[in-house]
């Protein structure tokens, strides 16, 4: 299965919108939303069943015995997290536990166990067909990026033969990109012609780098402001990077958002702007894959 990754630097740059028209256009057979914080795909692709769930586990959360506990100190005193208080008696907060193990090890009367702690839902959507892979990390957990490489996991066992799979990552540079970028072919990178917006892509776009990633950039909402859309041509041009299209910015893309439909769905100047991206990435993606 060869990947299609589309990232951005930072959120609200249209990611999404233009993931969604992608896996319109190819038609795609197999497909997924790593935006396991936030993730939002499902709502734009349409789903007309329910997903097959399956709980992840993250990092285990500890559990003091307070029959046992002589009441040393030592764990809270070892825990850096801050996660363990001593008022009437010595607990763990679940939400401030990363799972380390140290007050573990540190307890002298061996009070403290690991216990395995649901960190999030796999969702799996298989219809017509089509299989469509996400996640959703439960609040206050960490190891996003462990999930994100499970949604992927997911992905590649229930769709074996298919050739292309399309991928919304998650937004920034953190772990959740980092696991989306692991087996991607090719990187789209969205960008928005805002000061931020730059710094931001030339970030995800040194983080693509890192891996050796083949990518190329276009620019969403290019209209609101031509001169830093220029700025990104001209930076494209000077990294050898490859330069896919422009999207102008669209109420109606909006209104199609807002209804569950992607922008390919409608008669709109975005939908057409998008469909040139499509078809320059796919000649590219078809190129770099052989
Ligand atoms: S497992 Fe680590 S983070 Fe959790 S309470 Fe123990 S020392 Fe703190
Ligand atoms: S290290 Fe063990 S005995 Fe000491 S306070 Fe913590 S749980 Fe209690």
């Amino acid at each position: 299965m060869k990947q299609l990754l589309i990232l951005s630097g930072k959120g609200g740059t249209g990611k999404t919108t233009i993931a969604s028209a992608f896996i319109r256009l190819a038609d795609a057979k197999a497909y997924a939303d790593c935006d396991v914080d936030a993730p939002n795909l499902h709502l734009i692709t349409g789903q007309n069943s329910d997903p097959i769930k399956t709980d992840y586990y993250g990092l285990p959360k500890a559990e003091i015995n307070s029959k046992s506990c002589i009441e040393c100190d030592q764990c809270r005193q070892g825990c850096r997290f801050d996660a363990i208080s001593a008022e009437k008696i010595y607990k763990v907060d679940p939400l401030a536990c990363e799972g380390c193990g140290v007050c573990k090890v540190v307890c002298p009367v061996d009070a403290i166990s690991l216990k395995p702690a649901v960190a999030g839902e796999l969702m799996m959507y298989t219809n017509e067909e089509k299989v469509f892979s996400t996640a959703q990390l439960k609040m206050g957990s960490g190891t996003s990026g462990k999930l994100v490489a499970e949604v992927k996991k997911q992905l590649k066992s229930a769709a074996v033969d298919v050739e292309l799979a399309i991928i919304d990552g998650s937004p920034g540079i953190g772990c959740p990109v980092i696991a989306s970028l692991s087996g991607a072919d090719m990187v789209l990178i969205v960008a928005e012609p805002s000061v931020s917006g730059i710094s931001d892509m030339e970030r995800i776009i040194k983080t693509a780098a890192k891996f050796g990633t083949k990518t190329a950039v276009c620019v969403n909402k290019f209209d609101t402001n031509l001169d830093n859309t220029d700025k990104i041509e001209v930076f494209c041009e000077k990294e050898g990077l490859h330069f896919v299209g422009k999207i102008p910015f669209d109420s109606e893309a909006v209104k199609a958002i807002n209804n569950g439909r992607t922008i390919t769905d409608i008669n709109c100047s975005s939908g057409a702007a998008v469909k040139e991206v499509y078809n320059k990435t796919m000649e590219l993606f078809n190129k770099v894959v052989g």
